[in-house]
């Protein structure tokens, strides 16, 4: 079984306009209400592969409910912890081709919560194969939160992937457990090692070997529509993509991740990790819904992937 943690999940909300009209009021009959969260986005593909997934994090009131519900009326299993505050909404205006997004910060989290939180998850993590953390923490919860939860998964043995940035990474990359997979873009990477990245083998190379990643078995960097430059153990692979047509990229880095989760579970060589990843991330890049792809094409982009020990 693969568990999913989103701490801060959401309900999105994106309303299609004609056009934005700022100081007026704005109908709209065009909207779409989603269960929304970076775990979630990795949840809902691992659905789709027919993985066994159960999404856990944590959730409350109405909108919880909401969100519970409709993971439910996807057939997809979920065991969230119940908190007192209530789970955010997220706001996408779509307009005159612009997205202009409202994000709440989300309820703030009490140490008591956090504590039985803590408990839920070593439960989950006993019986799991692997554990996909995603996204940022909410408010009240320590920076260093994850680490314990790589430390619980290192208890039960069960590898974690970590997909997070900012210094709830830092955290984990000081601490002294550590998660099987990161996956930073090149953006991240180049916050977290403080310097401009170059996209040249010798530059990646370079970064991924800093030793801020001691340990970490597989150092994964996604370059968007540049495929990906990744270090497993003491190997650097470069990944080359076909050109695709791009509807919408965002959550491919979600996707991605599912596909080292279901990767890795079934025990598959490094470069048919490597190129599942990528072809689910290009695949979420294909279509309009974040979290959702076509496997009809997935054959076709896979086999156009090429891995490259560098
Ligand atoms: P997000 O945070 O939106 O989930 P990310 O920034 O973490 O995404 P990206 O590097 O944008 O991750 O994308 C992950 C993978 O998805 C890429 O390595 C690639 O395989 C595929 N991908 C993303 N964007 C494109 C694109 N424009 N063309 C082709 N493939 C893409």
């Amino acid at each position: 079984m693969i568990l999913t943690i989103t701490m801060n999940p959401s309900v999105d909300i994106s309303y299609q306009l004609d056009n934005l009209s700022i100081n007026h009021v704005n109908r709209t009959n065009k909207l779409n209400k989603t269960a929304g969260g970076k775990g979630l986005n990795v949840t809902r593909v691992l659905n789709q592969l027919n993985e066994q997934v159960v999404a856990s994090g944590l959730k409350g009131g109405k909108l919880g409910e909401f969100l519970e519900q409709s993971l439910n009326d996807h057939n997809i299993a979920n065991h969230f912890f119940e908190i007192q505050g209530n789970t955010r909404n997220c706001i996408a205006i779509l307009h005159e081709g612009n997205q202009t997004e409202i994000l709440e910060g989300g309820p703030t989290i009490s140490t008591e919560e956090i504590e039985s939180f803590n408990e839920h998850f070593e439960e989950l993590v006993s019986k799991s194969d692997v554990a996909v953390i995603s996204g940022s923490l909410p408010k009240g919860v320590e920076p260093n939160f994850y680490s314990s939860l790589i430390k619980t998964c290192d208890k039960h043995s069960v590898p974690a992937i970590l997909d997070c940035s900012n210094k709830a990474l830092t955290e984990v990359l000081r601490g002294q457990y550590k998660p099987l997979l990161i996956k930073p873009n090149i953006d991240e990477i180049a916050e977290l090692l403080g310097e401009q990245i170059n996209e040249d083998i010798d530059s990646l190379k370079q970064s991924v070997s800093n030793p801020i990643f001691k340990n970490i078995e597989w150092v994964v960097v996604s370059l968007g529509s540049n495929g990906v430059f990744a270090k497993h153990k003491d190997k650097y692979y470069k990944v080359d993509i076909p050109k695709i047509k791009v509807v919408n990229p965002v959550g491919s880095g979600d996707s991605m991740i599912a596909g080292f989760a279901s990767a890795l579970i079934n025990k598959a060589t490094n470069e048919e990790i490597l190129k599942k990843a990528n072809t689910l991330g290009m695949l979420n890049a294909q279509e309009t819904v974040t979290g959702y792809i076509n496997l009809k094409n997935y054959d076709d982009l896979y086999n156009k992937i090429k891995i490259i020990e560098v």
